[in-house]
């Protein structure tokens, strides 16, 4: 036995094929979820399931089921997968690479005639981005029963559609599916650099990092840019100004604390009309939970005190959070031996992103395997992996369910 092997070049034609979908100038890919590109990238999935011989079940958020049998039907299967939507402009391995991997995976097993004792379910999950509907990670959420199935299917985009009507519009709001995942396992990017700068193909994802998104709103004046003089002015971008430099200075200090200001709105936005509204975002994340809860003490603090110094009204509010996750021991492990007996090159490392896998590990044994993003970049068209790095971790991916699925290699 020297380690799994993978269909290199099968698995490159389909990645090349699958990414020809909402294909963009500048080589990215614009797929999010529920927009008819991400329905055409499911028809060519459900196609491929298809031929590979799966059972393919949609459930009641669009998370689509395939399955690979085992020796023992009646074992509880595991899963592997991860997500096919994409950021808008977004690259082509976030999220594809574990979905294809995980296709690849049953049909090398069909290759070699090897059967799994547990069966194994290929997953991939909904709205993982949270780019058109928010919360991100909604499929696999609803699956892990951390959201409701209805208030989720009622989540609306900017536009007003929800994402049961948009569902019901590509063909894929399905019925509840049962399944008790002995397992769950999923390759992704790293999407941060610290598997490059060390020169190692996979990462044994240990855990991933906490976070908190805030929402808030500083409420001024309108005027006229020329004729209100300095003093008579509430300006509503001023105390979001003094908010960005503050979040910037509370980030990096300590316990890994990062923190970010993504999104702004600002009213009238206007080069001659001093801002009436701005609506704005923060972003808090760290892999220590009260790291993450100091923080948003003191941006509550920020903007009651930045918004008092200009005369202006404010709201925030916490509209997520995400505890952070340690996966089990024991999986993490299982990827480590995968790698040794695939041969690649390895090393245990914390997830800065979320991933669909943090509320599977509230479920059931979960477990990560990384590999590297070139310059650290993605959610950008220029995201980019080596091609040898997505087929050793597509190599681990395989060895680790093997193992966990009951069959040597
Ligand atoms: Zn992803």
């Amino acid at each position: 036995m020297s380690g799994f092997r993978i269909d290199a070049d099968r698995l490159r034609d389909r990645f090349d094929r699958f990414n020809e979908i909402g294909a963009t100038e500048r080589g990215g890919v614009d797929r999010p979820a529920l927009t008819d590109e991400n329905r055409a990238a499911r028809d060519l999935l459900v196609k491929w399931f298809a031929e590979a011989g799966l059972d393919v079940r949609v459930d009641g958020i669009g998370n689509l089921f395939a399955r690979r049998e085992g020796r023992d039907p009646e074992a509880d299967p595991v899963l592997v997968g991860s997500h096919v939507d994409s950021q808008r402009n977004g690259g082509r391995f976030d999220g594809v690479i574990g979905v294809l991997g995980a296709l690849e995976l049953v049909e090398s097993l069909d290759d070699r005639g090897r059967e799994t004792d547990r069966p194994i379910e290929v997953v991939s999950w909904t709205n993982e981005e949270g780019v058109r509907f928010q919360p991100d990670m909604l499929g696999s959420g609803v699956f892990a029963g951390v959201f409701d199935l209805g208030e989720a299917l009622a989540c609306e985009d900017r536009e007003g559609n929800t994402v049961g009507e948009e569902l019901e519009r590509i063909g894929y709001r399905g019925e509840p599916v049962e399944i008790e995942p002995h397992s769950y396992l999923e390759l992704h990017v790293e999407q941060g650099p610290i598997l490059e700068d060390s020169g190692i193909s996979v990462g044994a994802v240990e855990g991933i990092v906490g976070f908190s998104w805030l929402e808030g709103r500083v409420e001024g004046r309108a005027d006229h840019a020329g004729p209100t003089p300095m003093d008579a002015r509430t300006d509503a971008l001023v105390p979001v100004a003094d908010l960005i430099r503050g979040v910037r200075d509370l980030a990096g200090r300590s316990d890994d604390l990062v923190g970010t200001v993504g999104s702004l709105e600002v009213e009238p936005n206007s080069v001659n009309v001093i801002p009436e509204r701005v609506s704005f975002t923060v972003d808090l994340r760290s892999p220590s939970d009260e790291a993450v809860e100091y923080a948003v003490v003191r941006v509550e603090e920020l903007v009651e005190r930045a918004a008092r110094r200009e005369g202006a009204e404010y709201t925030l509010e916490r509209i997520m959070h995400v505890p952070s996750v340690d996966f089990e021991a024991e999986i993490v492990e299982t990827v480590e031996r995968a790698a040794e007996a695939t041969g690649v090159s390895h090393t245990r490392l914390r997830s800065g992103a979320g991933h669909d896998a943090s509320y599977l590990a509230g479920i059931c044994p979960t477990g990560m395997v990384f590999v590297p993003s070139v310059d650290g970049v993605s959610h950008t068209e220029c995201e980019y992996t080596d091609w040898a790095d997505v087929v050793a971790g597509t190599d681990v991916l395989c060895q680790a369910v093997c193992e966990r699925a009951g069959v040597e290699f």
